[in-house]
């Protein structure tokens, strides 16, 4: 077993103090991830107060990295967080890939939370770990039930504090779902919106195929921008089909020729059931993304 690496992000803002940063501790450092850190007053901890992103490095290479930082700062900005500093953020980043043996897959998460109660000072840090192994998923698939994620298409536009598609730390609805989609006898969740659009899974996005064309619900709908689902369609686009982030009704998933569930460490898994009816499932294709995914 490799021991994770883990980086405490000390200075988690743009420093706004000018003149000498002589006196100053870096900016980041690494610590050891067997000793504790977190404070129990932390409210990352005690109210899911804060915002993530897992980034996939494969091999060495982070190809979304720009992608996850820019969301990183779009979560932190829902949650009235200071914005993170990219310059730290992405060399504390690339300090945690360094310090971890090269592995095919790392899986690297970064964390800012608004800190200890009354002290007004994020708490920040990366952890670097291998990624689960997702093979046999990509290849046997999964079963999906659709569930009612209870608010409207347009919750992002007319209740902001909800902070549907912000990437906040509190997944305890996310893992709730697929608990209840295990109780259901299936894998993993689809998302509707209580007025019938389809949203997006609890960890990833939805991507559907018709004929020629390849379609995920657009990021208006409250949902995540997934930054595989972008790669996916770069590759999709590539090779000649047709790509569109738009609104869907739940039934036209019943009618898609093919799903799949994508996201970063998972890349695209094939859905093979949908509410309990047969999907068809595109083999050649679904290898091909996943070889993309896991190079670009
Ligand atoms: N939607 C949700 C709710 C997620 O949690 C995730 C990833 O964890 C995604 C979508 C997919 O995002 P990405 O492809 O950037 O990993």
């Amino acid at each position: 077993m490799s021991v994770p690496v883990l980086i405490l992000v000390t200075r988690p803002l743009d420093d706004e103090s000018e003149g000498s940063t002589d006196a100053r501790p870096a900016p980041f450092s690494q610590a050891d991830p067997a000793l504790p850190h977190l404070s129990v007053l932390d409210l990352g901890a005690t109210r899911g107060d804060g915002v993530f992103e897992t980034v996939m490095v494969a091999k060495g290479a982070a190809p979304a990295i720009d992608a996850h930082l820019d969301r990183f700062a779009a979560s932190a900005k829902l949650l009235d967080l200071p914005e993170p500093s990219r310059a730290v953020w992405r060399a504390a980043f690339d300090a945690a890939v360094a310090a971890h043996p090269l592995v095919d897959l790392l899986a690297v998460k970064l964390v800012l939370t608004r800190g200890i109660e009354g002290q007004d000072a994020p708490t920040g840090w990366i952890l670097a770990q291998p990624g689960r192994d997702f093979s046999r998923e990509r290849v046997e698939g999964v079963r999906v039930v659709t569930l009612d994620r209870g608010y409207r298409h347009d919750v992002a536009a007319t209740s902001p504090w909800l902070l549907q598609g912000a990437k906040t730390l509190s997944y305890a609805v996310n893992t709730a779902a697929i608990r209840e989609a295990k109780r259901r006898g299936a894998d993993d969740v689809i998302f509707t919106s209580s007025d019938g659009f389809v949203l997006e899974a609890p960890t990833a996005s939805v991507l559907l195929r018709e004929g020629d064309r390849f379609t995920t619900p657009s990021a208006e709908l409250g949902i995540l921008p997934g930054t595989t689902q972008r790669r996916a369609f770069a590759l999709l686009e590539e090779l000649g089909y047709e790509t569109g982030a738009v609104r869907l009704r739940s039934s036209e998933l019943g009618r898609a020729d093919a799903l799949w569930l994508v996201s970063s460490i998972r890349r695209a898994v094939p859905v093979v059931e949908l509410d309990g009816v047969a999907k068809a499932v595109d083999r050649e294709l679904t290898a091909r993304l996943n070889e993309y995914l896991g190079e670009h």
